[in-house]
């Protein structure tokens, strides 16, 4: 299911109000088709590579081979995670088959 290709980027943290470290991931798929919310997703990390991959459910079905991010953890584990892709924007993902992005 996952290979061991290239992180496309670090996860993005904020502090929340409270002072919780708050992971940020992509609230779209890689493919730029989906958003994660809606179709589902399955975020899986590994301490020892220290990423984690967030697989989007529809291109998983379709077995895309770019169905998951590859991101770099940083620091402490998270409090919780969110969707955003506000700290992503400008980030062009590592792709295995390249195609045009059509966001949304
Ligand atoms: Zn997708």
């Amino acid at each position: 299911m996952y290979d061991d290709r290239p992180p496309d980027m670090a996860v993005r943290y904020r502090v929340s109000s409270i002072g919780e470290r708050v992971a940020i991931l992509p609230a779209t798929c890689k493919v730029g088709t989906h958003s994660l919310a809606r179709v589902g997703y399955r975020a899986q990390a590994s301490e020892l590579e220290g990423v984690v991959r967030v697989s989007c459910n529809a291109c998983n079905e379709d077995v895309d081979v770019d169905h998951f991010w590859a991101l770099t953890l940083t620091g402490s584990a998270p409090a919780r995670v969110e969707l955003d892709d506000t700290p992503y924007l400008g980030v062009v993902p590592v792709m295995v088959e390249p195609r045009p992005r059509h966001p949304g």
